[in-house]
Order: structure tokens, then sequence, then C-alpha cells
């Protein structure tokens, strides 16, 4: 069966597909797939844009492995396969949400955390970060249970390793009581924010900004809890997020394709209407949007504290080659953790996220702006695209060393690798 992922980048035909409904047919299929030969990547919802589930030996999905196992006051112990989406209403039910939630919600819980996918907010990690607790099924076919106490080493490790280290079967995460939030979007000139977002941040749950590179604006979104009940407005919500976001994207990114002259004042009115007014809802449904328009992404994470130097020098680089792009530019906060391989370990991140539409070429974009966040030691999201080599991750993750022997360790004859991840791993 072929496979693609979101934005039909990376594409596979694996020989063999699983789709296990029970923990037992997990092992099944890592052994079996251990005794054929074949190597075993395991899939979420395909959101990443990088080449991590592409595999012509076995793909292993855990669509049919999903719901809640149990929740044990704020820790609710999830089937690896769950989507965001299910999870939501599903923690809602006993009195729970996630702490945070990236924008959309269509990831395998598994795969999201497998990536370090996150959202933005003052003190928040990433969603790995809210893992406690987890079981592994390894290249072997055993079952590890691990939490900080019991296997601290691969509990550090696993958390983010996009299928490296062998598949979740189920993860505990650390839940908060449900709660609603405030929505609010405005739109702002772009050197205001640069001076006021550390202070915006702060007086904010959640703080981001998108700014269309060729408008000296942004549109800066902010989410808060609150107690307010859920107003007409949430019915509104979601068309006018199809209409606003996605229809108009997709029409202007169209327009400015066929006459790039164009992309500056494009830029500009779409920046200009982007403010979106205010609504309340349930936190799962706020956190989310629809994301129609199809596209491929960069994104990397700088130290905080260098982030926004990072948009200014990305700005002098639009103004110096004149490029044009339409796509806006995402800013966000993530806390830093101990994860070994996450871009946040050790230290409070800013994630810069770059788009182009999945029809434009990106390479020549992305690789500038690999190049700026280079400057300012980057590290990328593992599940967008990127040109790291094995030795730039030695450089970039202090513990890349120590992840890669306990990889071997766990899985000697590279059971879960692909072409890619030998490149990252065994290079
Ligand atoms: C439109 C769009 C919006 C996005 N928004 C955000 C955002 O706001 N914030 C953000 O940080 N990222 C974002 N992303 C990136 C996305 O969250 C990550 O790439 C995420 O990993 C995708 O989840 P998935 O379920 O599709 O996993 P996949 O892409 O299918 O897999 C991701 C990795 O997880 C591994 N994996 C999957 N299941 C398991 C398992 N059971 N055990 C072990 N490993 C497993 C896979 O092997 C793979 O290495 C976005 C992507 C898209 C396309």
């Amino acid at each position: 069966m072929d496979w693609r992922n979101w934005s039909g980048l990376q594409r596979a035909h694996p020989a063999t597909v699983y789709t296990p409904a029970e923990e037992t047919g997990i092992t099944a299929a890592v052994r079996e797939a251990r005794a054929r030969g074949l190597a075993l990547r395991v899939v979420g919802s395909g959101h990443s844009f990088t080449p991590l589930c592409v595999t012509d030996g076995a793909q292993l999905s855990l669509r049919n492995h999903a719901g809640i196992v149990a929740v044990d006051g704020p820790k609710a112990t999830v089937r690896a396969g769950t989507t965001i989406r299910t999870l939501g209403p599903l923690l809602r039910a006993h009195g729970l949400n996630l702490a945070n939630q990236g924008d959309i919600d269509a990831q395998a819980i598994a795969g999201a955390v497998g990536t370090g996918t996150h959202g933005t907010g003052r003190g928040l990690g990433c969603l790995s970060s809210q893992v406690t607790a987890f079981r592994l099924v390894t290249a072997c076919g055993d079952v590890i249970e691990a939490d900080a106490a019991r296997e601290p080493e691969l509990f550090q490790a696993a958390r983010v390793s996009f299928g490296t280290l062998g598949v979740f079967s189920t993860l505990t995460l650390d839940c908060r009581p449900a709660y609603s939030l405030r929505e609010e979007s405005v739109v702002r000139p772009l050197d205001r924010i640069l001076k006021e977002f550390p202070t915006l941040a702060e007086a904010h749950d959640h703080a981001e900004f998108f700014w269309f590179p060729m408008a000296d604006s942004v549109v800066f979104k902010t989410l808060d809890r609150t107690d307010a009940a859920p107003g007409l407005g949430r019915y509104l919500r979601p068309v006018k997020s199809m209409v606003l976001e996605n229809g108009a994207i997709w029409a202007m990114g169209n327009l400015s394709r066929l006459a790039p002259g164009l992309t500056g004042p494009l830029s500009r009115l779409s920046a200009a209407v982007g403010g979106g007014g205010a609504h309340v809802d349930q936190a799962e449904r706020i956190f989310p949007s629809p994301r129609l328009v199809r596209f491929n992404e960069m994104e990397y994470a700088v130290p905080a504290e260098q982030g926004l130097d990072c948009i200014a020098e990305i700005r002098d680089w639009f103004r110096k080659t004149g490029t044009r792009v339409y796509f806006p530019i995402e800013y966000r906060l993530v806390a830093k953790d101990d994860i070994w391989l996450s871009p946040f370990h050790g230290r409070d991140s800013a994630t810069i996220s770059v788009h182009r539409f999945a029809h434009e070429d990106f390479r020549p974009y992305f690789a500038a702006m690999e190049a700026i966040f280079a400057n300012h030691k980057g590290r990328p999201h593992w599940g967008k695209l990127h040109n790291l080599t094995a030795a730039d991750c030695a450089r970039l993750y202090p513990e890349w060393d120590r992840y890669r022997d306990l990889r071997r360790r766990l899985d000697p004859t590279g059971l879960f690798l692909n072409e890619h991840l030998r490149g990252l791993f065994e290079g």
C-alpha cells in the first residue's frame, strides 16, 4: 500500500503494514518484521515533513490502538495511537485537559510526543515533557515500563526518540483540571512586537505571533485561561478560520504565485485583516485551528533570549535579498526540559517556523533560513525539514553520543532505522 505524508513530500511503498489493536499485536508485529529481515517504522498520523516514517520494509500504524486506559488524579494513561483530537473529549469526560497543545490536533499522541511537538506558553514545555511514564516495545519484542524512577536513562531518552528506540504502546500524561481559554488576535507593527514581546509573553498564558515577512506587521495571538462561559463566537470561530485563514491564505498564495509582484501588497493586506477578535471555548477546541492549505515547513528552536534577534536577522535578510515569500513566519516560546534529544533540552527556547506552499520549491529559502538559525545555535524540530548531519547533531545536543549508544544497545541490528535515520545515527 502506498503511503504519503500530509504535505505529499514524503512517499513510501512499505512491503507490509501492521495495524494492531492490542499491545500483543505490537509485539507480534515487531517480532515478525525482525524474523522476515524487514526494517520497521512506526507511523502516527503522517504529519511530519521529514522522512521519519518512510520505509520499504514494515510500517506499523497504531490507529486501531486508541483510547484511555486509566485515569489516576491528573495522570491519564492513553493508548499510543489516540489522536489528540479524540483525546480532548475523552480527557474532558474525566475533568482533564492537556496542559498545552500545538496548532493542530490531527497527530497521534505518540507521533506528537515522538518529535517534541509543542505549543507556546509561559513556562510550558513540549508535549513530551508532559509524559510521566510509558510502555515501550523494544526491538526484541519485549515490553519495558519506564518512568523517572524505574528506568531513568530510557525515560530521559525515549520521550523524544521518533520511533528509533522502540514503539510506545501507552503513554501516561500529566494533565490539568479541565479549563477554558479566551483567544484574541490583534494586528501590531513588527517593530513594536520586537520591543514588547517579552513583556507581553509574561502577561499571557500563551502568546505567539505570525509575521508576514513582506509586511511590517504581525498578527499577535494570545490565549488566556478564563472562567467565562463560551459565547456564540465559538460557532463562528471555525467558519472564520476556514474563510479568513485557510481561504485567504490559499487565494493570496496562488495570486502571489501568478503575479509575484503582488506578494508585498497581498502580505500587507493579509496582515492588516488578520486580527480575529476574541473567542472563548473549551481549551481542546481553542488550541487547534484547521490547516487545509498544504505546505512544507522548517522550524528551529533557538535560545529564548536570542529569538527576537533571530527574527531581526531574518528581516534584514529579506530586505537585503528582496526575496518574496507570502507565507507567515510563526514565533512561539517553549520551556526547557531534560529530554536528551528534545530541541528544548536545557534551554528555554523560541521556535521560529518558516513555510512554503506544497507546490513551491522550499529549498533555497529554507537553506538561507537554516544558515541564520545556525548563527543562533538553533536545533531543528525533528518532524520539520532540516539538513543536519550526525556531526551537527553531536555539536548541538550534549547527550547525542549517549543517546546513540543507548540506541545501539537496544536495537543492535538497526530494526528501527531507515535511510534518513541511519544517516543521523550511523553517519
Ligand atoms: C499542519 C501541521 C501543523 C503542525 N503544527 C505543529 C505545532 O503546532 N507544533 C509542533 O511542534 N509541531 C507541529 N507540527 C508537526 C507535527 O506535530 C509533528 O511532526 C508530529 O510528530 C506529527 O505527529 P504524527 O502523529 O503525524 O506523527 P508521524 O509524523 O506519523 O510520526 C512522527 C514520529 O513519531 C514516531 N511515532 C509515531 N508513533 C509512535 C509510537 N507509537 N511509538 C514511538 N514512536 C512513534 C514516528 O516513527 C515518527 O518518527 C505540525 C505539522 C503539520 C503538518
